[in-house]
């Protein structure tokens, strides 16, 4: 049961078929830890909760981590999972994961063990005290590489100075989220998605809760970084439109400059006459305003290149398969089907 007393306004559902918590895990590669996986779960959940499903969004892999979602799914009817007709992202591995989960809370989370499923337990402590928006907070970045520390501290330096919303420190995908921040979060169309921010930007009571990161169970991390360098870029682009102000800016302020060289140019030539035929400063005038006009039109590009991104419309995911999926989807949680294969 929801902490909130307000019943749902949307079609009734049967709350039977309907679990009490759904955990969401973005999968890719992951063969090796999955039964872990379900069995650590399993330990932890039953007892603490009612009622829970497990939905695992296979984004791609190539490992058979389907088959071995589809033994696992047939183990235990709890289990189900989605595949995807290839390699998406987990970003939005994650939002498939969350159109298909039914239960009053959902816990996202990933497969590889690093984060310890008995944290969902301090999670819906929070949840059964009114919070419904809960994030694990790492508390502590030791076991990556320094680079990748140094890049996550930039960044959320950069983002906190120049993001439009506050991004709570350490918090990343490992959370719990409320019925009503999971249908508020469906309801955001948009196709770049940068979830941290997203689920900053939805609201609602929200907390944090400390964890410890695991080391990887099986397999090796599969972010490089340079999908994390364009994770970075559409975390500040689509939550700031300060790279666009920068460009104007600068724009600007060197449009005055050169107006001030140009009266300096004038007085001295009136006063003095030409000694030199201002040959260098011509070049490298020229040479920089170039600079300055390929940086704002990048900038631009940039944004443009989101707004096409956004317009085509495509849709944001293809489903391959289902699996698990038979006995639900008359009960999906907004009264309707589950989305069409084509979303
Ligand atoms: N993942 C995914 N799609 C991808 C890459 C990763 O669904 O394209 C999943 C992966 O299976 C795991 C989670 O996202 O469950 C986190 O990935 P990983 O452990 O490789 O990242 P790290 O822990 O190094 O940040
Ligand atoms: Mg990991």
């Amino acid at each position: 049961m929801s902490v909130s007393e307000t019943p749902a306004p949307a079609a009734p559902r049967a709350p039977a078929s309907r679990p009490e918590l759904s955990i969401v895990v973005p999968v890719h590669n992951e063969a090796d830890n999955l039964p872990l996986l379900v069995e650590r779960l399993k330990q932890v959940l039953d007892g603490a909760v009612t009622s829970w499903e497990l939905v695992c969004v296979d984004d791609g892999s190539r490992d058979g981590s389907l088959a071995v979602l589809r033994l696992l799914a047939a183990q235990d009817r709890r289990v189900s999972a989605v595949s995807f007709s290839r390699n998406f992202g987990k970003e939005i591995a994650i939002a498939a994961g969350l159109d298909h989960a039914s239960g009053d809370a959902v816990v996202i989370m990933d497969a590889d063990l690093q984060h310890p499923p008995e944290t969902i337990l301090l999670f819906l402590e929070k949840w059964r005290e009114g919070y419904l928006n809960i994030y694990g907070q790492r508390s502590d970045r030791d076991g990556e590489t320094r680079l990748k520390r140094n890049f996550a501290k930039v960044f959320y330096r950069l983002f906190a100075r120049f993001g439009e919303t506050e991004l709570p420190e350490g918090a990343g995908d490992f959370r719990l989220l409320d019925r009503k921040v999971v249908d508020a979060l469906r309801a955001l169309p948009e196709r770049a998605r940068f979830s941290k921010g997203l689920y900053a930007w939805v609201g609602f009571r929200s907390t944090g809760v400390s964890f410890d990161v695991a080391e990887r169970e099986h397999g090796v991390s599969k972010f490089r970084y340079r999908t994390l360098f364009s994770f970075a870029f559409d975390g500040l682009s689509s939550f700031s439109t300060v790279p666009l102000k920068i460009a104007t800016w600068a724009g600007v302020m060197i449009a005055l400059m050169a107006a001030l060289t140009a009266l300096f140019f004038v007085l001295r030539t009136l006063f003095f006459g030409t000694d030199l035929p201002g040959f260098p400063s011509l070049i490298v005038s020229i040479m920089f305003f170039s600079g300055i006009q390929l940086v704002s039109l990048g900038m631009i590009g940039e944004y443009v290149g989101r707004i096409f991104a956004e317009v085509k419309r495509r849709p944001l995911y293809l489903i391959g398969e289902r699996v698990g999926f038979d006995a639900r989807t008359v009960d999906h949680p907004r009264g309707d089907a589950l989305p069409p294969l084509i979303r």
